[in-house]
Parts: structure tokens; sequence; C-alpha cells
């Protein structure tokens, strides 16, 4: 038998249909919602297989098309060191078709109530409120996203850079958000090594890609330094986002890279739930129609068929498991890959990377 985990461990026992999952508190509360509909719904001998499928995947509890809400997280307006002001930004992410975004300005909360009531439009777009906590060790930055804040949040410091990290994080957890710690591996100086984020064990979220910038050359790439900390066992989150000050095409910022969120609906709840618990991917143009993920296998439908699509199948320490051309990418677990996750490239230079999915045979 295999089991999966994604946020926190999934697991298999006798108590519940020969199956319960144990995950955070909030998530144990919204799998209670649904598990009456779900005795009612489906045959019982299907319940294993359908609460699986619908707890990576809460998108496929009402709908055989599954909804992507397209976001950027991390943008800078003239509240810090951005060209433009709130009210430019937010036009122009609605008008280039997002579907959410967050201002994210340097240990600045960017008021986003008057911008809700000018931008917000039900079911097709929405701001929600952000901040980069920028912060340092030493001369070491270390700046952390900070999306869905109750109130501003100051950099909290702290004796090494993993507890500068680790703080800040919380800190930013208080405030009702979720914390991203910010493109690690170069770019404006900041450089954190996979050891010192697997220190810093209050992280679940980082950027797995800035704008254009991965890393890679001199240091390693954020997908070497996402390996080296999901082959410790450690679960972490990929995202992306444009970290955009400009807004030029000749700036390569604005629109480069952002995340696609499979939610319910478009809501701050249902995106912020989405979020935390992986249930997104993030790319800078390969858009995924439909992800199906049960304890077999990692089935993956690719929108931009016929442009020269590459899948490559990733496991414990950065191994390539598979690598698939098709539109239509799978994977079968085996059990022994500790984790399995997905990064599509494709012929113009465009990439979308999937979240892990940890995998045990038992
Ligand atoms: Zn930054
Ligand atoms: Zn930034």
């Amino acid at each position: 038998m295999i089991r999966l985990a994604t946020t926190t461990r999934l697991r298999t026992s006798s108590n519940f249909c020969n199956f319960s999952i144990y995950r955070n508190k909030s998530r144990a509360k919204y799998f209670e919602t649904f598990k009456y509909l779900l005795v009612n719904v489906y045959a019982i001998n299907l319940l294993r297989f359908v609460i699986l499928i619908l707890y990576v995947l809460p998108g496929n509890l009402h709908a055989q098309e599954q909804v992507w809400y397209k976001g950027n997280i991390h943008a800078h307006s003239i509240n810090s060191d951005g060209a433009l002001s709130p009210e430019t930004i937010v036009r122009w992410y609605k008008e280039h078709r997002y579907n959410f975004c967050v201002i994210s300005d340097h240990n600045f909360l960017t008021e986003t109530a008057t911008l809700k009531s000018l931008f917000d439009a039900d079911g097709k777009f929405m701001i929600f409120p952000g901040e980069e906590v920028t912060d340092k060790f030493g001369t070491k930055p270390i700046h952390l996203g900070a999306v869905f804040i109750s109130k501003l949040v100051s950099p909290r410091r702290g004796a090494s850079v993993a507890e500068t990290i680790n703080n800040n994080v919380n800190a930013i957890q208080n405030s009702s958000g979720i914390a991203i710690l910010n493109h690690p591996n170069g770019l404006f100086h900041v450089s954190i090594t996979a050891a010192e984020i697997l220190e810093a064990n209050r992280v679940q979220f980082f950027e797995v890609c800035c704008a254009d910038f991965k890393g890679g050359s001199s240091r390693p790439s954020t997908d070497q330094i996402w390996d080296s900390v999901l082959s410790k066992g450690r679960i972490l989150y990929g995202v992306a986002s444009d970290d955009a000050h400009l807004f030029n095409d000749d700036a390569r910022q604005s629109g480069t890279a952002w995340i696609m969120v499979m939610a319910k609906q478009l809501n701050g709840n249902d995106i912020y739930e989405s979020i935390q618990h992986g249930n997104f991917y993030a790319t800078t143009g390969v858009e995924i129609k439909k992800l199906m993920i049960d304890e077999k296998q990692i089935r993956i439908t690719v929108v931009n068929k016929d442009q020269g699509l590459k899948t490559f199948f990733i496991g414990n320490e950065g191994k390539v498991l598979k690598v698939d051309e098709s539109d239509e990418p799978f994977y079968v677990f085996t059990g022994n890959e500790k984790y399995v996750r997905a990064r599509i490239e494709r012929s113009d230079g465009a990439y979308a990377w999937l979240q892990p999915v940890f995998v045990e045979r038992r």
C-alpha cells in the first residue's frame, strides 16, 4: 500500500473506512464539513479513493472541470521601492487577466480597502493584503513574503539566519498570514542555503522562481535547494512571483512568473486554504488544465499542446525518475521515491513547477 502526503503526512489506518487523515486543525475542520456529504454521495467501496483525491485537490469536489485562479503575490509600489502607485499596479494585473494580486512593499502594509472598492469584481478579481518583511542577519538580507496579513509585521531579527527566518515566519502567521521565503538563492544578495532552510523549521513556502531568476550559476538553483530540503523529509512548497518593481516589457519583471491556485471559489478564505495546503502550482507560462493525484499516480493535462513539452518527474536527492514528452504526462508511484514532484519545461523556455507529493509504502 502506498500512502501520500502533502502539507503533513496523510496516514492510512483502520478507523474510518480503512483511511484517515491527519493534518492541521483548520484542515481537519474542512474535512469534517464534507465527510457527511461524501459518505452519502459515493459508494462506500469508493470512499477511500475519493477522499484522497478530494483531500489533495479540493477543486474536484463539485466540478468535473478544475478551476484555477491566476495570482501574483509579490510586487512593489511607490510605498517602497516600486515605480508606480498601488492603483496603477492593481489595474495592470486586472487588465492582464489575473484573478488576484498582492502588493508586498518592504516593511509597509499597503492599504487595500480603497483598492478593493475600486477593483474587486465578484468571481473575477480580488486584492489581498501583503508586505515583504525585509530583515537581515549580519549583512545577509532575509526577505519574507507576508500574504493575507491582518496588520503590519515589523522585522523580528534573530541570533542566526534560521532564527531570524523563524521569528519572522511566526510573526507573519500570528498576523493571519502565509509566510514565504523570498528569492533565497542570490537575487538582491539574498543567499539562503538548504541547510539554513532545514534549520528554519517554520518555513513552509519559498520562491522557486522570482521573475525570470532561478539561480544556478555560482549558487545552487532553487530546484536544487528544493530537492535538498525535500530529501530530508521536510515539506516545502514552491511559489513563483514576478517581484515587479517596474511595469514595462523591457524590465522583464511584471507578468514573468505567477501562481495558479485551484480553489472552489475566488474569495480570501478559499484562496488562503488552497495555498496553505499546496493546491497550486508555480509557473512562468506553462498552464495546466487538469491535475489528478491518487495513491497510484500523478496525471497532468497541459493546456499548451504541441509546444515542445518535457515533464521531469523528480524524486529523492533530485533524481529524475521519468521524462515524459507528451501533453498528458503521468507518473506511476513505486512507493520507493520518498517524494515526487514535477517540473514541466516548454521549448520557449517557460516552466511550471508542481508541488511535491510524499510517497511511502507500508
Ligand atoms: Zn525581496
Ligand atoms: Zn520584493
